[in-house]
């Protein structure tokens, strides 16, 4: 299939590429575009023959489920009923990082939803994306624009390495702001559970309802008796090619500890990367290093995250040693990716 590729700019839209993207969208086929999350792979939410081609053309496993996209608040024809606390959350939080899940409405076919009642649904903030689906006339059905199980795509170029030849259309913008994808909050349920952490915190989301809480599996290693409530969330995701490991524990004992392990690494002839930060920088001498930010911006973390791994990847390294994170506000998030990238190969010194 031959890919068109359009490079557009968000403060200064060129509505020539936005309308042949929509043309795309409106005759079935498949267009990727950049969100703030991060970059998504879109089709006509409402055809059950277009949402077929994105699990194809990713490599997504059925039963994970799609996020609609959305390009106003208005969202009663796609969900059964919209709570109270959903209303609440949509009006503080869109357009932005935060899904919603709730009651499908029959309008949405069920391969959208992979076969469940319910529907993710979210107005993202990026203007080429609003525009986008203002054009296309029609909700958007977008996953991440990966193919299934890497990291995802926060450029352009990322997209084009991974989607070129097996898409109708790249719309290329900014990178992703957030780095990250969106929150998820189930609002089907009371209380509302998060079945994801993203930039839209636990704290943000309690300042509006205290008693939402975060789904327990996410953090941790699925177990039989412990899995997540998302089934997008039990794959190995966000993963790079190379061995993930994290070290964990205070500041200089880790450097130590990954200094230590890389010289071993470096010993059997094996490649290794370092995922630093600003802080840590001057104390790496060998090995691939990169900084993912300061530690005092969290925000740049994220943002940086799955491009890093991207790059580690095109190092062609053996073994990633990453630092790791407070697991508090957006560092939730960073760690919940991070885990799921290693694999949960965790390494605790004291
Ligand atoms: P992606 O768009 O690639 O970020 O993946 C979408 C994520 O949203 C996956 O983890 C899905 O499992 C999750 N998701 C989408 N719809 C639902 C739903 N109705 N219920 C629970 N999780 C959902
Ligand atoms: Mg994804």
């Amino acid at each position: 299939m031959d890919t068109k590729v359009a490079i557009i700019k968000e403060d200064n839209i060129n509505y020539e590429a936005i309308n042949e993207a929509a043309k795309v969208i409106k005759k079935g086929g498949l267009v990727a575009f950049p969100t703030e999350t991060v970059y998504g792979l879109g089709a006509n939410a409402l055809d059950e023959v277009s949402v077929k081609k994105i699990f194809e053309a990713k490599g997504r496993p059925q039963d994970n489920p799609l996020i609609i996209h959305v390009a106003d608040k208005d969202i009663n024809k796609y969900a059964k009923e919209v709570p109270d606390i959903a209303k609440r959350l949509i009006d503080e939080f869109w357009p932005g990082p935060l899904t919603v899940i709730l009651k499908k409405s029959d309008i949405v076919p069920s391969v959208t939803s992979a076969g469940l009642d319910t529907i993710g649904i979210r107005m993202p903030y990026t203007k080429i994306a609003l525009e986008l689906i203002k054009a296309s006339g029609v909700p958007i059905a977008a996953p991440s624009a990966n193919i299934s199980g890497r990291p995802s795509p926060t450029d352009v170029q990322r997209c084009i390495e991974d989607l070129n030849g097996r898409v109708d259309y790249i719309l290329g913008g900014e990178e992703s702001r957030v780095g990250l994808e969106s929150t998820i909050v189930d609002c089907s349920v009371n209380p509302p559970c998060i079945l994801r952490p993203g930039a839209i915190t636990l704290e943000m989301l309690r300042s509006i309802n205290d008693s939402i809480y975060i789904d327990a599996a996410i953090m941790n290693k699925p177990k039989e008796d412990l899995k997540p409530k998302a089934p997008g969330m039990k794959y190995r995701h966000y993963a790079p090619k190379a061995k993930l490991k994290i070290i964990q524990g205070d500041f200089q004992k880790t450097i130590e500890k990954i200094n230590e392990m890389v010289l071993n690494y470096i010993d059997e002839n094996l490649k290794v990367g370092i995922m630093a930060t600003d802080e840590s920088l001057p104390y790496y001498k060998v090995g691939e290093v990169i900084s993912l930010g300061s530690r005092a911006n969290l925000q740049e973390i994220a943002k940086n995250l799955f491009e890093t791994l991207r790059t580690f990847d095109d190092k062609n390294v053996d073994i990633i040693l990453s630092e790791s994170f407070i697991r508090e506000g957006l560092g939730i998030a960073i760690m919940n990716r991070l885990t799921k990238a290693a694999g949960f190969d965790i390494i605790k010194i004291d």
